[in-house]
């Protein structure tokens, strides 16, 4: 689920939008409107040549590049798990871990302090031993495939500005975390279960607030051409929309992206620069209807709730293996108890196992909700070719047309050729040059007739 940018910019002001920051002009210039290819202006339309025609389009040099590097990506799934599990063996295995625990409790007067001094250690610690791999993944990779637009030492500045959002955010939460365990011996999976579930329903509505303004600056969007057709179909799809924010995500990359944040009044709908940049206007209302998509299914609330339960199962299975590993091997890496920090890397590691085989699924969950949304942005903004252009130009990053097996795995969003497919036989079937029933027009109700009658 982490792509590598998922702030952007769009906002919708529903209710409580409490941040208007400060205010720029994007320099919003469309790209020319590419036509689309003919196979995809045939009448009839044929969805499966059409589709075609559209990956066609592509240079097959730039289309293998983007293939390597999401092929990659798998790799480095597996890569970054086992190296996860390396980490945590390193703070067990060396009795690491136990000092630490040792350490803040000689500083640290009450449980609760102890926990969080020793949830600030192994936060710090974690960064420092994963640094090597995240110079890997995040910089010189995304600089291989010409993704990002960092140097290393603004790079850097954003890790540790990472860092410490972790540290206040992780020692909360940990901090929390533990004093459940501690009060709860038997049933503490349940509670742990739920204090997890609390905060990461806090930060999914705190983050668009707190946290995505330290990385990136949210501009008004100010040309109206752009911005009132968006706004006309967010109020045409019943979303209280004001505003239409632009978020700078070309300090990171040039990626183009979109995303949907927040929960309880926070929740906002987002697009980036790289977007406004790179994309007609036809493929701007087609990412906005997408993004209103996810607005209006509630998939953030659906997703809390498909986590929720994740969460549960995951802590069940956290303490099927936390009690057997403890009993084997407690004593040799100074375990007392679940209720005991120094266990926090074998918690981790067993949390990273589970999330690690369910990958397909979770990859599954999300991939269904941005079909659904998919489908209600061809409905809402009727922009199919829009849709395959915003596909083509998603292809930099993600595999355009893997084999099924592949996309039920590793994608979280359909594959670029599904969502051109989809593009095109919504065309074929709704498209302006599509056939439609004749249905009788029925006359309107006089409505004149009811005035005066309560
Ligand atoms: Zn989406």
């Amino acid at each position: 689920m982490r792509s590598a940018i998922r702030r952007a910019f769009l906002l919708l002001g529903m209710g409580l939008l409490a941040i208007q920051l400060a205010a720029g002009t994007a320099k919003a210039q469309p790209a020319p409107a590419p036509a689309p290819p003919a196979a995809a202006q045939a009448v009839p339309l044929d969805p499966a040549a059409a589709t075609d025609a559209y990956l066609a389009t592509l240079d097959p040099a730039k289309r293998a590049r983007s293939d390597a590097y999401f092929e990659g990506g798998y790799w480095l799934l597996l890569w970054s798990f086992l190296y996860g599990l390396v980490v945590a063996a390193i703070f067990l295995g060396t009795g690491l871990s136990g000092r630490m625990r040792d350490r803040a409790e000689r500083f640290g007067r009450w449980p609760w302090l102890q926990s969080l001094l020793y949830a600030l250690q192994y936060i710090v610690g974690v960064f420092l031993l994963s640094f090597p791999l995240s110079v890997y993944t995040d910089f010189v990779r995304e600089h291989k495939y010409g993704l990002s637009t960092q140097t290393f030492p603004v790079w850097l500045v954003e890790q540790l500005k990472g860092l410490g959002v972790g540290l206040v955010l992780g020692g909360l939460a940990l901090t929390a975390l533990y004093a459940v365990l501690r009060r709860t011996p038997r049933t503490w999976w349940i509670w742990g279960a739920l204090v997890s579930f609390l905060f990461l329903t806090v930060g999914v509505a705190l983050a668009p607030i707190f946290i995505e303004p330290i990385f990136n600056k949210y501009t008004e969007l100010r040309d109206p051409t752009l911005r009132e057709p968006i706004l006309s179909l967010a109020r045409a799809n019943g979303i209280p929309a004001e505003h239409v924010y632009v978020v700078d995500a070309s300090r990171q990359s040039n990626r183009i992206s979109a995303n949907v944040a927040g929960a309880f009044g926070t929740t906002r709908i987002a697009l980036n620069d790289n977007l406004l940049r790179r994309v007609t206007p036809a493929g701007v209302k087609a990412v906005m209807g997408h993004e209103m998509g996810h607005y209006v299914l509630n998939h953030v609330y659906k997703g809390l709730f498909y986590f929720g339960v994740v969460l549960v199962v995951g802590f069940a299975f956290l303490r099927w293996g936390f009690d057997r590993a403890v009993a084997r091997w407690g004593q040799r890496w100074g375990i007392r108890g679940i209720a005991d920090p120094a266990g926090l890397p074998l918690v981790a590691a067993i949390l990273s196992v589970y999330l690690f085989v369910l990958t397909p699924l979770n990859n599954t969950w999300i991939r269904t909700n941005e079909a659904e949304a998919d489908i209600f942005g061809l409905n809402a903004a009727r922009e199919p070719d829009g849709m395959a252009q915003v596909a083509l130009a998603l292809s930099e990053y993600r595999k355009l047309a893997p084999g099924p097996v592949e996309e039920w795995i590793f994608f979280d969003h359909p594959s670029g050729r599904n969502r051109i497919l989809m593009a095109m036989r919504w065309k074929a079937e709704q498209g302006p040059s599509s056939p439609r029933p004749s249905s009788p027009v029925p006359s309107p109700p006089s409505l004149t007739g009811r005035r005066g009658s309560s």
